[in-house]
């Protein structure tokens, strides 16, 4: 006997052009096509099925049953859902039925869920990109979920920021869901959040409104329409709504430019305010190269080839963003003690949301959302703790001199800190700073180590500090006199800053160029041969 097969398909939100291939397969190749009236009539000219069995809205369930006996008889069945079939459509209760029979894959019929354009991505496509970024449907349809359910799910949605696209919004008999909804949405949002009601996207009564989170109730919502609400970031530009892909620009200390870190954060091209940036492009070479990668180019690029109308000015979108703030404070350079006021006084900057991370290189990372970077930097100053930025900068750190026993050389190390400290580099660069030969603050470890010794300096340079196959750096140089120090380590880093490729190390590119200044490379890696492995292999 012939295996019979269901078919879960969602045929997307109505138009034909959106129905994909195998949506059109399956409904071509069925016997029987099972589906409310409205969706069957809507791809009925689509399909040559001998039996089409349309029921009313509410008979899902025997919908549902009707196809499984239809399979079982050996039949292939289409059971339409609009959108999606798996997003409150068929796909769930065909699998409930068909799990209360005992079914499985192996020994059953077929089953095949066809994936279809929900209205999440249709209707958003109809307002413009509102969705973008984190995003969550919810259902306000207390047809089967207990209304505490639905109200706690909004009240976290909103809480968490997240783009919420609203199904089953309202209906002739359900019109307080929404209004409720709205009451929830109000607490955590501003009431100029942007709101797009797209009714029967893609069908012949196609509307789309724009509105906002305070007056979207006086415009008509019902049963066909779905509800899309942005996130703190979104904006209305051009009859659209638009929701950036990120929303914090991280900024550290001592750079003009932010630029973002690929692994921390979105590409910088890919943001929208990287627009703005876009218009102070320095040189006319960086504009030029700017031009070739930055997304927005190319969004200009595509619009210019449709309209044939170039687009000399970019276009500027201004919001207020949240802005994070980062930065690594100690207590100074050679100085390991913390007081409690400074401890305070960190606590109270750091609040509730801000962060504070302890490193290996004894210092803090503060991470902070603020408006006002350079008062925290002022207070922080004044308390007596030292603020650096942090990235691919020098910095540098010297041991406690013995509790300041030793504390001849810390004049040195301070004002090495000061000329050379916070300089942007092609990668992060460590001097450390001993006070004597001992080296116990691990000098010789550091990208570049310096260490005091009979009033003189020695100083070693390009260790591997991290990794399988760390290893110490190479002793370039004893005996330098004070004098000579601070203009022979500023002639290294400038040598390095100018030449290293971005991301390579000091051990790196010592290696590669083979001699930085007089120095000449020796290999200081031992020769066991371990195995490579990166970060959380
Ligand atoms: N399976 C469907 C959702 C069914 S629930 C999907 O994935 O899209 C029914 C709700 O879906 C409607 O109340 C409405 O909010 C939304 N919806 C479905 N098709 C739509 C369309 N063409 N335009 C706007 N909203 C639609």
């Amino acid at each position: 006997m012939k295996v019979g097969k269901i078919y879960v398909v969602g045929f997307g939100p109505g138009s034909e052009e959106h129905i994909t291939t195998r949506a059109i397969y399956a409904l071509q190749h069925s016997d029987y096509i099972i589906g409310y009236k409205t969706y069957v009539d809507l791809i009925e000219h689509l399909v040559t099925a001998k039996s089409i069995v349309s029921t009313g809205m509410t008979e899902e369930v025997s919908r549902a049953q009707e196809a499984v006996k239809q399979a079982e008889a050996g039949h292939t069945v289409s059971v339409i859902s609009s959108g999606d079939s798996g997003v409150y459509g068929m796909a769930g209760l065909v699998y409930e039925v068909l799990i209360e029979k005992g079914w499985t894959e192996e020994n059953g019929i077929g089953v095949e869920i066809v994936p279809g354009i929900s209205a999440i991505n249709s209707c958003a496509s109809l307002l413009g990109a509102p969705v973008m970024h984190d995003a969550c449907t919810i259902s306000l349809s207390d047809h089967l979920t207990p209304w505490k359910v639905i109200e706690k799910r909004i009240e976290a949605a909103a809480m968490a920021d997240f783009v919420i696209a609203l199904y089953n919004p309202k209906s002739g008999r359900r019109t307080r869901q929404i209004v409720e909804a709205q009451r929830i949405l109000l607490k955590y949002r501003s009431p100029d959040t942007p709101v797009g009601l797209v009714k029967s996207a893609y069908r012949d009564n196609q509307r789309v409104v724009l509105t906002n989170l305070a007056e979207m109730l006086e415009h008509d919502i019902g049963m066909l329409t779905t509800v899309i609400i942005g996130n703190s970031s979104t904006f209305f530009y051009d009859n659209k709504i638009i929701t950036p892909r990120g929303y914090q620009r991280k900024y550290t200390l001592g750079e003009e430019k932010q630029s973002l870190k690929p692994h921390q954060r979105l590409k910088k091209e890919a943001e929208p305010w990287a627009l703005e940036q876009e218009k102070e492009a320095a040189t006319s070479t960086e504009r030029e190269a700017k031009k070739k990668t930055s997304s927005l180019n190319m969004a200009l690029m595509a619009v210019a080839m449709v309209t044939k109308t170039k687009i000399d000015h970019p276009l500027i979108v201004q919001q207020p963003l949240e802005q994070i703030f980062e930065f690594a404070v100690s207590p100074g350079v050679a100085n390991k003690f913390i007081t409690p006021e400074q401890m305070r006084l960190l606590a109270e900057i750091i609040s509730e949301q801000g962060s504070l991370e302890y490193t290996p290189d004894h210092r803090f990372i503060v991470k902070l959302s603020t408006e006002e970077p350079d008062v925290i930097v002022e207070k922080l100053k004044q308390n007596g703790l030292m603020v650096m930025p942090i990235g691919d900068v020098l910095n540098v750190k010297a041991c406690d001199f013995c509790y300041g026993e030793k504390a001849e050389s810390i004049p040195y190390a301070e004002e090495i800190a000061e000329q050379l400290g916070g300089l942007k580099l092609p990668k992060e660069l460590h001097i450390g700073f001993n006070g004597c030969g001992m080296a116990c603050y691990r000098a010789v470890f550091d990208d570049i180590g310096i260490v005091y010794r009979k009033k003189k300096f020695d100083l070693f340079i390009g260790s591997k500090p991290v990794g399988r196959t760390a290893h110490a750096a190479q002793p370039v140089a004893e005996g330098i006199e004070p004098e000579n120090l601070l203009p022979l380590l500023t002639r290294i880093i400038n040598e390095y800053k100018e030449n290293a490729h971005p991301n390579e190390r000091l051990f790196k590119y010592f290696k590669r160029v083979k001699r930085i200044q007089d120095f000449i490379y020796h290999d200081m890696s031992s020769k066991i041969e371990v195995e490579p492995a990166p970060c959380g292999d």
